[in-house]
């Protein structure tokens, strides 16, 4: 079927796109033949690579026992070994793991776990979850409140609750020394002051990306920054969650973001990369001091369907284990700082790129019309959608939203699967650095009318 046919699916926009035959590693191919470099790792999902051999055969192993086991009714080898594995890999006392099919689904178990233990040790007054300005935790409405993204949640708003956000503590555009300890006391003391204003005994739970992710192009955690907000949870009651969904995994060069900063939350959500592609799968980890009384009050109330289905918990047992046994968070360490250092290179051959920013092979730039001020480019030259275009019209795909809360500014996400190697590094630049010169060549005469 091309492009052409008329599609009954849709999703966004009407935008179509080439049809995808396969894939293999880190290139994908359409039914035309035409190769693309998945630079993205489709949304920094497939973090170990397409139609790895050894996770397809342990799904088709699993496929011949049984597809499916209602967790209501069996127990299985899979999602107990996963739990195992997850539990391990979680810091310390963090060892109850309840399965989900994706983010936002992680997100919501965790809010609703969070609020079962406020009532199950008489805290009933706790309801509010802060988050970030800009952050995103997913699409579901729970989920969304805390999403600090207004065009996504803006049409929605009325339908939701209000729940509080602060600044994320984008240090390069205010001008702060993201590594020096007073920025990350700075920007976490914010918290404390809105928990101050709320009220402390009505906060529930604060959830942080550790290192973000789409909604502030990477941002990885200023100095100080973790720990202290550690403190301030502990000081007032208020549960941290950390949303690992898209920083967890390896792709960091740590298994978790959080282990970047020596920083255990009291929950943490995982998923993209958890399933790296090979099926929809995400979980909510929790330590076992919240769990326990939430049991002992008569059970968690929540749960869906494909909630720990063996299929799924046998591919994410795998991905993990190949993870393990290839080394791919200390490449993706390793790699990662080697993309860095070409994506810094750009800095000096394109004034627009203003900022080159991330942790291991999570890693973003961002295009501004002013690197001393940082001011953004016009919204009307479309950056975030215009090189996305072009790179992929070169056969390079990269991911991009506007930094500035999703109304101005243009990042572009470059992360490549974990098992990415130098060499494939520089096959990412070609045609990177091929599309920033089309769309410089294109921004070029708007920047001069805007001077
Ligand atoms: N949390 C973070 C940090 C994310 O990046 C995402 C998705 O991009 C989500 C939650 C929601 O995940 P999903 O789209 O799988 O529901």
């Amino acid at each position: 079927m091309s492009s052409e046919t008329k599609s009954h699916l849709f999703y966004q926009s009407r935008r179509r796109r080439p049809q995808l035959d396969r894939a293999r590693g880190i290139y994908m191919w359409d039914v035309d033949g035409k190769r693309y470099l998945d630079g993205s790792s489709g949304a920094m999902v497939c973090n170990i690579g397409h139609s790895n051999p050894r996770v397809l055969e342990a799904m088709r192993r699993q496929m011949e026992k049984s597809t499916f086991g209602y967790r209501l009714h069996f127990e299985t080898e899979p999602a107990e070994n996963l739990a195992r594995k997850t539990a391990g890999l979680a810091p310390e006392g963090l060892e109850r793991v309840f399965f989900v099919s994706g983010g936002s689904e992680a997100v919501e178990s965790a809010i609703k776990l969070a609020r079962q233990y406020a009532l199950a040790v008489g805290e009933a007054s706790r309801t509010k979850v802060i988050s970030r300005q800009p952050s995103y935790h997913g699409g579901t409405l729970g989920a969304l409140a805390l999403t600090g993204y207004a065009p996504l949640s803006a049409p929605f708003d009325p339908m939701m609750r209000p729940m509080p956000k602060i600044p994320a503590p984008r240090a390069y555009l205010d001008g702060l020394d993201p590594d020096d300890p007073e920025t990350g006391r700075h920007y976490a003391d914010m918290l404390e002051a809105r928990i101050l204003e709320e009220g402390p005994d009505t906060v529930l739970a604060f959830i942080v990306e550790p290192v973000g992710g789409a909604s502030t192009g990477a941002l990885p955690s200023p100095a100080g920054y973790l720990p202290r907000i550690r403190e301030i949870c502990d000081r007032y009651g208020v549960l941290l969650i950390h949303d690992e969904v898209m920083c967890g995994g390896g792709r960091t060069g740590a298994f978790l973001g959080g282990d970047l900063y020596g920083v255990a939350p009291d929950i943490l959500v995982i998923s993209k990369g958890f399933g790296a592609g090979y099926v929809p799968l995400g979980a909510m980890v929790a330590h076992e001091r919240l769990v326990e009384p939430v049991l002992d009050a008569g059970g968690f109330l929540h749960g869906f369907t494909y909630a720990g289905n063996p299929l799924a918990c046998a591919a994410g047992l795998a991905v993990l284990e190949e993870i393990e046994t290839e080394g791919l968070i200390a490449n993706a360490a390793r790699v990662g700082a080697v993309l860095r250092g070409r994506l810094n290179d750009l800095m000096q051959r394109f004034p627009l790129v203003g900022d080159v920013r991330g942790e291991g092979l999570l890693l973003a730039f961002e295009l501004v019309a002013d690197r001393k001020t940082m001011t953004p480019l016009p919204r009307a030259l479309n950056a975030f959608d215009r090189l996305v275009e072009y790179a992929y019209e070169e056969g390079l795909i990269i991911y991009s939203r506007r930094t500035r809360g999703g109304y101005a500014g243009d990042h572009f996400l470059v992360c490549p699967p974990m098992i990415t190697t130098e060499a494939q590094v520089e096959e990412i630049m070609t045609p990177l650095t091929r599309a920033l010169e089309r769309f410089c060549a294109e921004a070029a005469p708007h920047l001069t009318d805007a001077a």
